[in-house]
């Protein structure tokens, strides 16, 4: 192999299993924080950024023009359920468990443990200041769907499936 072709299979992270780019387009580990934007299940043009606190869980919800999801008021809504679902599927449950402080005894956590663990903790809501920042790494990570074609890696192309999408 080519140089470049090694420092590319170092870089570039396959997910541990094809994620639904439809339904949870972006998701990291990122700021303390497991956050991302996450589909409206009604309205095309609308997105949620949601993100979880790793440690206290606290948790947010809003849409791209900053209203409060009315499903977060007090719980997770089904938005950070499918985002801690995501995030499971792109980096698998213990490194998702690690990240965010989840203590979980079973051997082969999955997401709706990962998610009963840390809303039985009762979490409190976070605010949406994170928000705005999460959304434009959004937008900044769409913007390298508009590069030329390239075989040279582009580390932050590694949220797309390695294996086929699933719709
Ligand atoms: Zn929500």
């Amino acid at each position: 192999m080519s140089v470049w072709e090694k420092s590319s299979t170092v870089r570039v992270v396959p997910s541990a299993r094809p994620r639904k780019l439809a339904k949870v387009p972006f998701v990291e580990l990122a700021d303390g924080r497991l956050q991302g934007v996450v589909s409206s299940g009604s309205d095309i043009g609308r997105v949620y950024v949601s993100s979880v606190e790793a440690g206290t869980y606290a948790f947010a919800c809003s849409t791209n023009n900053n209203r409060p999801c009315g499903g977060a008021r007090g719980m997770f809504c089904n938005h950070i359920r499918a985002l801690v679902g995501e995030a499971v599927l792109q980096y698998g449950a213990e490194r998702v468990a690690r990240y965010l402080k989840v203590e979980v005894d079973a051997a082969e956590p999955d997401a709706q443990t990962l998610t009963d663990v840390m809303a039985a903790t009762r979490p409190a809501a976070a605010g949406s200041s994170a928000a705005a920042r999460v959304f434009s790494r959004f937008l900044r990570q769409l913007a390298y769907l508009e590069l030329a074609p390239s075989t040279a890696p582009v580390p932050e192309m590694q949220w797309f499936p390695t294996t086929r999408a699933v719709a």
